[in-house]
């Protein structure tokens, strides 16, 4: 049976994004092929931050659950999701094992109006080879809509592309089922362009679901850059809208700039995506 290693599993409102306000099971797989170091994340190794940003010792461990991590004001705010320091969190579960957890986790013990979010960290690494066990479990016959939340650099096998394609269409959930939430990363992530946007695999993305793009901006600089990568993954067809969404994982920060990104999509025609799990939870882990 396959297995994940899940960084966390619990049920909330989807914050962010078309789905934005729907009871939602956030399933958050573990590791990431990106650091985002420029957002003040730490490179790989270096475990030593202050203590206001995220608080790592490598040497003590002092968090022993995920309810125990600082919060991030601004950066990744999934960082335990991927970095190795805190692997040891995410444990590594059976299909039955996540899928028991799922229905413990549902109000009704079963899937009804829920929405499954497949997240990280990067959801679309390895772990793709888990996902038709999962969905195909008789307990998961439920479902009627997922949202891979990616950062849009890793094309589908060819494996998960057939079954996806076989879920959304064949299997009657309807095309309008299967989500790919894209957040590229841009300059201010410190991910190389070349390396963080992929317009081939958005490309591939759209053959089997619905898809859009998503970024999170601070300044009218960001927007101006998205505008820029936008017109990258339209030149080589992707025809799906685009959100702006504020910067910030603390409301102090988040509602600095929320209005002002709210005005800039606006002037650009664009979506605006709030983050209603900043206001509403104040972004605590396992919400
Ligand atoms: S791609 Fe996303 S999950 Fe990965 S390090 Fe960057 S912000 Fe975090």
């Amino acid at each position: 049976m396959a297995k994940l290693k899940i960084s966390e599993l619990f049920y909330s409102i989807q914050g962010e994004g078309r789905f934005m306000g729907v009871p939602s099971v956030f399933l958050r797989t573990f590791g990431c092929n990106f650091t985002c170091s420029g957002f003040g994340m730490p490179n790989r190794g270096e475990l030593s931050l202050e203590a206001d940003t995220v608080a790592v010792n490598h040497t003590l461990k002092p968090y022993a659950t995920y309810k125990d991590l600082p919060l991030v004001s601004t950066g990744c705010d999934s960082y335990a999701s991927w970095h190795p320091t805190f692997k040891d969190l995410s444990p590594m579960l059976t299909v039955d094992a996540i899928v028991d957890r799922i229905m413990e986790i549902l109000p009704f013990g079963e899937w009804r109006d829920e929405h499954l979010v497949i997240t990280g960290g990067e959801p679309l690494l390895g772990w793709q080879r888990a996902y038709p066990d999962l969905l195909q479990h008789e307990k998961m016959q439920g479902l009627k809509a997922i949202t891979f939340e990616t950062n849009g650099t890793q094309l589908l096998t060819t494996e998960l592309k057939e079954y996806l394609w076989k879920w959304a269409g064949i299997m009657g959930k309807g095309r309008g089922a299967l989500t790919f939430s894209v957040s590229p990363k841009l300059s201010v992530s410190g991910e190389d362009r070349e390396e963080a946007i992929k317009p081939d695999v958005i490309h591939q993305y759209e053959q089997v679901g619905f898809t859009y793009l998503k970024f999170v901006v601070a300044s009218e600089d960001d927007a101006n850059e998205a505008l820029e990568v936008t017109k990258m993954y339209r030149s080589e067809g992707f025809s799906g809208p685009v959100y702006l969404m504020p910067v910030g994982g603390v409301e102090s920060v988040y509602t600095m700039n929320n209005k002002n990104v709210a005005l800039l999509a606006m002037k650009h025609g664009l979506r605006y995506s709030d983050r209603l799990q900043v206001l509403l939870f104040k972004n605590e882990w396992g919400t």
